[in-house]
């Protein structure tokens, strides 16, 4: 029996705004079921731009993007909802509920999936104690350090246990100590099986955890470089 073990496959893809900007040019990846990979490049390089892309929130110029085994850039595409169920996403500008409480921001979440009351209030108890934040469970977003509010965007993305993490820098204002708590959750996720892959320009996080990384480098254009250029073969980054 063929077993499907490919989480994300790209091919060729290119992404150039209608400002000109190539933010992805010929671009490669496979990654595999239960991958954790680190994404990283300067600012400009493309990063938020890919991980937008398999999230579905942007469409790219060219090229093919399977994840989980639907095809992303098949002509009149209409899963996205279906895709994005299994998905967690942590945004750079964390895009939370500002006129909600931190609970209710996570338990929105499993709202909309139609989960029982008993199990939200269990499920969003677990992961606020997961991230420390428990003692902020009712207060508003905008009483919230940036600190808080990035974690408040982790645990909504954790909440319903997704198959697939894709984290834009989501330490990017945690202080180290905390860095390492959300890396340590990561990898337990990980561990039961979630693929992960998180976009960071912290190099020595990324030096302190030993997964794969891909780096991205803005190229002529402002974007990656094209596959043969990156992709030695058997190079085992693609
Ligand atoms: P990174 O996350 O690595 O900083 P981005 O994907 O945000 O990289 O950006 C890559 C390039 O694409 C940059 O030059 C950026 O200015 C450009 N870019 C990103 N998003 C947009 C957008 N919505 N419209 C126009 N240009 C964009
Ligand atoms: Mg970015």
């Amino acid at each position: 029996m063929l077993v499907w073990t490919l989480m994300i496959q790209m091919f060729s893809v290119s992404k150039t705004y209608p400002s000109h900007i190539t933010a992805l040019s010929g671009f490669y990846l496979e990654i595999d079921q239960g991958e954790f990979v680190f994404i990283t490049g300067p600012s400009g390089s493309g990063k938020s731009s890919l991980l937008r892309i398999l999230f579905g929130a942007e469409k790219p110029s060219s090229g093919e993007v399977i994840v989980n085994g639907i095809r992303l850039t098949q002509p009149g595409f209409k899963k996205v909802y279906q895709l994005r169920r299994m998905i967690g996403i942590i945004s750079p500008d964390f895009r939370l509920l500002k006129d909600r409480n931190v609970k209710e921001n996570v338990a929105f979440v499993l709202e909309v999936m139609g989960v029982s009351a008993r199990e939200i209030e269990e499920k969003v108890s677990e992961i606020l104690r997961l991230l420390d934040l428990q003692e902020r469970a009712r207060d508003s977003i905008l009483a919230l350090s940036a600190g808080e509010q990035q974690r408040v965007s982790i645990a909504r993305a954790l909440v319903k246990n997704p198959s697939l993490i894709l984290a834009d820098e989501p330490t990017s204002v945690l202080d180290e100590e905390m860095t390492e708590k959300v890396m340590e959750i990561f990898s337990d996720f990980h561990q039961k099986g979630t693929t992960i892959l998180m976009a960071t320009q912290d190099t020595r996080l990324i030096q302190r955890h030993p997964y794969r990384t891909i780096p991205l480098m803005p190229g002529k254009e402002g974007g990656q470089e094209s596959k043969d250029e990156v992709r030695p073969e058997g190079c085992s980054l693609f």
